[in-house]
């Protein structure tokens, strides 16, 4: 079967037929891949920023897919279409035992510990995966928790946004940033959307928006036309970093989502103190987070941007997050 393999860092991946896992590992089940999200993670995975990656590497986390075969008595029968984390958890620590399955201190990540979903049949902890509900495309359930799950997990648990606040997003059009205007607004916050692309611009408005603004020299226009904001989406990381943090009112909240260039940034600590600000950061979904995503696609809560493409065209949706001309998430399709 076909996959996309990385097998040095700073190489382009490739794809290479591989051997079919026959059986699932213990306590995973096999599912045939519908479609697989293509994350920012995967590019810097490729780039060794995720030094500790084991190679060679069958890459992607996002999936969602057909279940071939499983063990033990989960609820999940073969047939099912099932969404999951994007790592196996251990079950038992003190993080997945307080239900933060997102931080499990043994959690190994598809694409990186373990081979990933950019295959046409991937093994998927048990443990992680749900049930897609009636009426989602698999398309929509391949970014249900690295990208939708990890929104709610974001904006509602750690930004603690209300309804009624001001949410600015950064990186609006991104594949995660679109998806942040969407769950920001189904939250009730008001959303004040930042994009570097003109030619982004409708596509965020149409997403929800109620403010677009344009350029990478924001925080003067938060604060002109909103009186600053309460919250920000942090999704392009280091580059934004200090328009956002300038972008926030007293006693607001900077929830930090991704970073492009994984850099560095000195962080004003009199700013800080004097506003009484938060800085927080956020990685992937927790099954309830997971659940809550699924349950808001299926009401049309927020409804995915997806654009798909074949497995052959992985390196084209790697080339347009490297250029940052994608505008909402790529999924391939094995
Ligand atoms: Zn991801
Ligand atoms: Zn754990």
């Amino acid at each position: 079967m076909k996959a996309v393999v990385l097998r040095r860092f700073n190489e382009s991946p490739v794809l290479e037929v591989v051997q079919r896992p026959e059986r699932a590992p213990e306590g995973f089940a096999l599912v045939e891949v519908e479609a697989a999200g293509v994350c920012y993670r995967d590019l810097l995975v490729t780039e060794g920023k995720f030094p500790r990656a084991r190679l060679p590497v069958v890459l992607g986390h996002e999936f969602s897919g057909r279940v071939l075969q499983v063990s033990g008595d989960s609820g999940i029968r073969e047939g099912d279409l099932v969404a999951g984390l994007p790592h196996a958890v251990c079950g038992s620590c003190e993080y997945c035992l307080t239900k933060r399955e997102n931080l499990c201190v043994n959690r190994l990540w598809y694409g990186e510990a373990i081979d990933g979903t950019f295959r046409e049949v991937t093994a998927v902890d048990l443990k992680t995966v749900v049930k897609v509900p009636d009426g989602v495309a698999p398309e929509a359930a391949a970014i249900s928790s690295c990208v939708v799950g990890m929104l709610i997990h974001g904006i509602r648990d750690v930004g603690e946004a209300k309804r009624g606040e001001r949410a600015l997003v950064t990186g609006a059009g991104g594949g995660v940033g679109i998806h942040a205007v969407q769950v920001a607004k189904a939250i009730g916050c008001k959303v004040v959307a930042v994009t570097r692309s003109e030619s982004k611009a409708e596509t965020v408005r149409r997403a929800g928006a109620d403010d677009v603004i344009v350029g990478s020299s924001f925080s003067e226009e938060a604060k002109r036309r909103w009186d600053g904001v309460d919250l920000v989406m942090e999704c392009v990381g280091e580059p934004t970093f200090g328009e956002s943090i300038r972008s926030l009112r007293w006693g607001g909240r900077i929830v930090l989502i991704g970073n492009v260039t994984a850099g560095t940034f000195p962080l004003p600590l009199g700013l800080v103190i004097l506003k009484g600000l938060s800085v927080r950061g956020v990685v992937g979904s927790t099954m309830s987070t997971l659940r809550d995503a699924l349950e808001m696609i299926a009401r049309g809560d927020v409804r995915p941007v997806v654009r798909t493409l074949r497995l052959e065209e992985f390196a084209q949706a790697l080339e347009a997050l490297r250029a940052g001309a994608a505008l909402g998430r790529f999924v391939l399709k094995p």
